[in-house]
């Protein structure tokens, strides 16, 4: 049976090789563990193995586990990467030190207006939807540069790059089409913003791909937890 830190090391090894197909030194891709739906103890086993990123998908869940988390590993880094209503932005912004999936004015002047001042300005990447479908969430490309604007004018907010989700697809023509647009866009808002460094691209499935396009982070979760219990 395999452990959680030999899933961990083997995600990993899936990095450096990708990085390595493409002439990437692997130390500019991290990996976010994607903890959503796992105990605590289970974020504390890879933690132990040396894994400091962990990436939560439900606001109140998260906050549960960083409270339970934050006295005895006050180094971990907490990551939000899901969906989230306007009604619960204080709790990412009271909890969490980076947010991946802000896609409107209003939800970032919140987060703006209620990070505690005591706390590090909130790490924020802005969500494209890059397939452009009606049930994605995201922004168009074209909204990019306004909400990036917004963004940047936010003493509590750190602008750090962008978000995506492509297509689950086969098809490995529109995932290049659709990474290629990305690393473009990126190259855009790097250009205009100097605290851009973060591409937030790449799962299980489509990590090689989103590597070669130039991906900075990579979010990975059943492949090293295993498979979740329960999704919403
Ligand atoms: C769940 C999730 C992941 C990880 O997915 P796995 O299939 O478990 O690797 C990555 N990114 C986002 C936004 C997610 O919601």
């Amino acid at each position: 049976m395999t452990t959680i830190a030999d899933r961990l090391a083997a995600a990993q090894h899936r990095i450096a090789q990708a990085a390595q197909k493409c002439a990437r030194s692997p130390e500019q891709i991290r990996l976010l563990a994607v903890s959503k739906t796992k105990p605590v103890a289970d974020i504390i086993e890879a933690y132990q193995a040396g894994q400091r990123c962990f990436g939560e998908n439900y606001v109140q869940e998260g906050a549960f586990k960083i409270n339970a988390l934050k006295h005895d590993y006050p180094d971990i880094e907490w990551h939000f990467i899901g969906p989230l209503q306007s009604n619960k932005t204080n709790l990412v912004a009271q909890h969490f030190d980076w947010m991946h999936t802000v896609a409107r004015d209003k939800i970032a002047q919140r987060l703006n207006e209620q990070r505690p001042s005591g706390m590090a300005p909130l790490n924020v990447c802005i969500q494209i939807n890059i397939s452009d479908e009606a049930t994605k969430s995201g922004i168009p490309a074209a909204q990019m540069l306004p909400l990036a604007q917004c963004i940047s004018s936010l003493p509590h907010l750190t602008l750090r790059g962008l978000m995506a989700i492509p297509t689950a697809t086969t098809d490995c023509a529109l995932q290049l089409q659709e990474f290629t647009e990305l690393q473009q866009l990126f190259a855009t808002l790097k250009q205009a913003y100097p605290t851009v460094d973060t591409l937030s691209m790449g799962m299980s499935n489509d990590l090689d791909m989103a590597i070669t396009c130039g991906s900075t982070l990579v979010r990975i979760g059943s492949a090293i937890f295993g498979e979740r219990d329960y999704s919403i």
